[in-house]
């Protein structure tokens, strides 16, 4: 018989009842550092106290009133979103997939509107993950994810990441623009080079077509900078966030230059619970902590510790892990062996970490992690490490 919660995911036979910072407990009692942080979302980790006290706060004086009014936690979010990035303007939704949604509507209607309705079309990468809407089903173009559901949507063009001849021969009198991830998250964390991204730019530039990028995993300070573009130099034309900006809360953020955001009037996109006073409230105190001095600094430090251990882990475990890759606290270990395999090992050792495509086991604990949290991290992936590795003869 099925289950009454729907069989979609296979969960591990663990539920959490409570959390701290980078812990968490079960039910049963047993403790676990957490360097999957709800998929990179739970940003400032569990019970953090500004953040909680700001929802419990929120919640106690109005939760949700619906976008037919001003609402005020959202004006102040917007602006200083514009205030720290290049965005002139933000729409807020709820999920990432609905902030890709919104950002290719905003891309086909900018094209739209500046006379040039033709250009509906966006290149994609191989690779990528944009979300499970059915429109983002097909900008993912991963037939696994594709499979049962119907025709894929029309107007996605996939070409090899990190190819720049492959975009450029992709571009076409349909194209509206390209959508890239600077770190592909799902397919294995693999990092877009910032010569690409600038690349990526220019040619957008050249073609007269919009840049527009799925910061949803790589934003909101995970790799130590507020989003991932800024490490090139770079500035796209439009932008989704979600994960980890409202630090677990759901939510979802579309930021745009005027020049983009300027085609999208009253009545044409939309959302109900978009933006409302509570989730705009999380919102803002995760802004509060990520924008405070000296923390996205702390992130790249951190990420720099983490990046040295995780160079001596494959160093010493040949037979285990083939190599590093990453940015910031968004990091992760290719395996020789089945990541399943080192997945289970790093739980017996009270780790939690995530797994990813291309074989890799997954790091991306919550941004508030301390450098001694680091440094049990990677005691733990050590003792996992030596439970997985092969006799040494084996290892030739
Ligand atoms: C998680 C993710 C999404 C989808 O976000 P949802 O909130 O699950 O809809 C889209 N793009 C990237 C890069 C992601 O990591």
């Amino acid at each position: 018989m099925i289950a009454p919660l729907m069989p979609t995911y296979n969960r591990a036979d663990l539920a959490f009842e409570r959390g701290e910072g980078v812990w968490l407990w079960t039910t049963d009692g047993r403790r676990f550092l957490d360097c999957g942080a709800g998929i990179a979302t739970s940003a400032l980790g569990h019970n953090h106290p500004h953040l909680v006290s700001a929802i419990a706060a929120q919640a106690a004086r109005v939760i949700h009133v619906s976008n037919l009014y001003r609402v005020p936690e959202a004006e102040r979010l917007a602006t200083r979103f514009v205030q720290s990035t290049f965005a002139d303007s933000v729409f807020f939704c709820n999920s990432g997939a609905e902030a890709n949604e919104g950002m290719t509507k905003m891309m086909r209607r900018a094209m739209h509107g500046s006379g040039k309705p033709e250009r509906t079309r966006i290149i994609c990468f191989e690779g990528a993950f944009h979300g499970r809407t059915l429109a983002m089903l097909a900008a993912t173009g991963n037939e696994k994810y594709l499979e049962g559901f119907g025709p894929p949507v029309e107007g996605f063009d996939h070409v090899p990441f990190g190819n720049m001849n492959a975009v450029r021969e992709a571009v076409g009198p349909e194209t509206a623009g390209i959508i890239v991830e600077p770190i592909q998250g799902e397919s294995g964390v693999r990092p877009a080079s910032l010569r690409f991204l600038r690349d990526l730019r220019a040619a957008c530039d050249e073609f007269g077509i919009l840049l527009g990028l799925d910061e949803v995993q790589s934003g909101m300070g995970r790799t130590g900078k507020l989003f991932a573009h800024q490490w090139a130099g770079i500035e796209p034309d439009v932008l989704a966030a979600a994960k980890g900006i409202a630090g677990g809360f759901p939510m979802g953020a579309v930021l745009a230059r005027e020049a983009v955001a300027r085609h999208l009037t009253a009545g044409s996109h939309g959302t109900t619970f978009g933006g409302t006073p509570l989730a705009c409230a999380a919102a803002n105190a995760v802004l509060d902590v990520v924008l405070a001095p000296g923390f996205l600094e702390g992130v790249c430090r951190k990420g720099e510790f983490l990046w040295r251990g995780l160079t001596d882990l494959v160093a010493a475990f040949p037979s285990v892990f083939a190599e590093r890759r990453g940015a910031g606290l968004l990091l992760a270990l290719k395996c020789v062996i089945p990541q399943a395999e080192v997945q289970a090992a790093c739980r017996e050792e009270g780790l939690l970490v995530l797994v990813a495509g291309d074989n890799v086991l997954r790091l991306a604990p919550p941004l508030v992690i301390t450098e001694p949290e680091c440094e049990e991290v990677l005691a733990r992936l050590r003792r996992a490490a030596e439970r997985c590795r092969r006799p040494a003869e084996a290892v030739a």
